[in-house]
């Protein structure tokens, strides 16, 4: 399969060159130029099949061709070490949970599948005299994709991940999370804001002397290996849902901030997911909502809530799915606008609704959201029609978030054994200062 820019001025990449790359050349991003429908029997079947059963035939349409299938097995059974369930919250409503994974949230599934399949394709080089391992992947977080990226690239080989994070804006339960593992793993805790962190890896990128020293990747959100395995999780959710209800119209919502995770779901409708309709929750960041209702897609600044992941001025997957719907640029604005709104709608939510909803279904069901899941939660309540069922993404586990959601509930959330063994650990860091030449010293003795 190739990989054509969603700018159109990029070269045509294969699979290894758009995951190793990330962004095209253009800065457009990756997209498959092909969507495979998935045949009617694996429709009919997939309620008996497991999560890796359902994933391995999902993987092996946008990866068949470019990766060895028994490769690709082992690719996805290795990344999906945990489930993804739906759990009944209120009569016509279900939660995706997507936080039982090593870091308690829905990146787990993409990181872990990107750190194999770039390990798959640097298998055969070996590391370069000097440089300690064959790959170095650069990663500025300001909290919950650090911890995905460190814990997803864990123990692999011929990999090395460098995060780098802003001192003392990041939580403590974060921080272990990325800075407690050791191994391949270094913390580099910069004295700064995240903007400070994204700028020293953007620079090192461009840092010719530094490139021809070590190899350099991202390990980006937009990048395929890391935005395409989240559809396995959808196909497994409706698998579940017609195990219970076969004849269930479903109404896929996802709590969204950049779109990747809406974006996966949506090439899964492609291929034939049996979704009636989806709804991309907002927090007060409504870009993508006012989208929806002028045509208009108008980025600003983002500002900051209490669902912080979605805090997101300038989604950048929401070139894929302009992409998607104008059949790659043929059709016209209008229609691509007309197209989008048959089948998403759109929410958004205050920092004052995101409570009161949390407080609601708590009052409610007694089920704890956390403040993305409540977004996509509401929306539902607040858009499903008659007959319909809904699912939503439980984006990440309330224990992440756990100082709000208690002042919140007015309760004392447990923290579960595998967030609270991070927290075990001795954090290892390197400290360095926002400047460049310093960060660049550092990586040329690695
Ligand atoms: C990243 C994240 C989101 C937003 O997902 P996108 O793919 O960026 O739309 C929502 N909730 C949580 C907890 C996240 O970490």
């Amino acid at each position: 399969m190739k990989y054509f820019s969603t700018q159109g001025h990029a070269p045509i990449a294969t699979l290894e060159k758009a995951v190793v790359k990330g962004l095209a050349e253009d800065r457009g991003l990756y997209m498959p130029e092909r969507i495979k429908t998935l045949p009617k029997e694996f429709f009919e079947q997939m309620p008996e099949m497991s999560f890796q059963q359902i994933a391995c035939t999902v993987a092996e349409a946008f990866f068949g061709e470019d990766v060895e299938p028994e490769a690709l097995r082992r690719i996805v059974c290795d990344t999906l070490s945990f489930e993804t369930p739906i759990v009944r919250v209120k009569e016509n409503i279900y939660a995706l949970e997507l936080f039982h994974g090593p870091t308690l949230a829905f990146k787990d599934v993409g990181a872990r599948f990107m750190a194999r399949l770039l390990q798959y394709f640097i298998g055969g080089s070996m590391p370069k005299e000097g440089a300690n391992a064959a790959v170095n992947v650069l990663v500025a977080t300001s909290g919950d994709t650090g911890s995905a990226v460190a814990n997803g690239f864990l123990g692999v080989e011929g990999i090395h991940v460098y995060v780098l994070y802003p001192k003392g804006k990041v939580s403590k339960i974060q921080e272990s999370q990325f800075t407690t593992l050791g191994r391949n793993i270094t913390a580099i805790e910069v004295d700064g804001v995240f903007d400070d962190c994204q700028a020293l890896v953007k620079n090192a990128f461009m840092d010719e002397e530094l490139c021809r020293h070590m190899r350099l990747t991202s390990a980006n959100s937009i990048n395929v290996a890391r935005f395409l395995p989240q559809a396995f999780y959808y196909f497994n959710a409706l698998a579940q849902l017609a195990a219970l209800s076969p004849q269930a119209e479903a109404v896929m919502c996802v709590p969204s901030g950049n779109f990747g995770n809406i974006c996966a779901a949506l090439f899964g409708h492609q291929m034939g997911l049996p979704v009636k309709r989806f709804i991309a929750a907002n927090n007060a960041n409504d870009i993508f909502y006012q989208y929806l209702l002028s045509g208009k897609y108008s980025p600003r600044a983002s500002q900051q809530t209490l669902a912080n992941a979605m805090d997101v001025g300038d989604p950048s997957n929401f070139a894929r799915i302009i992409d998607l719907y104008s059949r790659h640029g043929q059709l016209s604005p209008e229609e691509t606008h007309q197209r989008i709104t048959a089948l998403i709608s759109g929410a958004t939510y205050s920092d004052e609704q995101i409570r009161d909803t949390m407080r609601r279904c708590y009052a409610e069901t007694g089920y704890v959201l956390d403040p993305h899941g409540a977004c996509g939660y509401q929306a539902l309540e607040d858009q499903l029609q008659p007959g319909e069922i809904g699912i939503f993404c439980e984006t990440a586990h309330p224990a992440k978030f756990k100082e709000t959601v208690d002042s919140v509930l007015g309760i004392d959330l447990p923290i579960p054994d595998r967030l609270a063994n991070f927290m075990k650990g001795r954090k290892q860091s390197i400290a360095l200062s926002r400047d460049f030449p310093a960060f660049k010293q550092f990586l040329m003795q690695q």
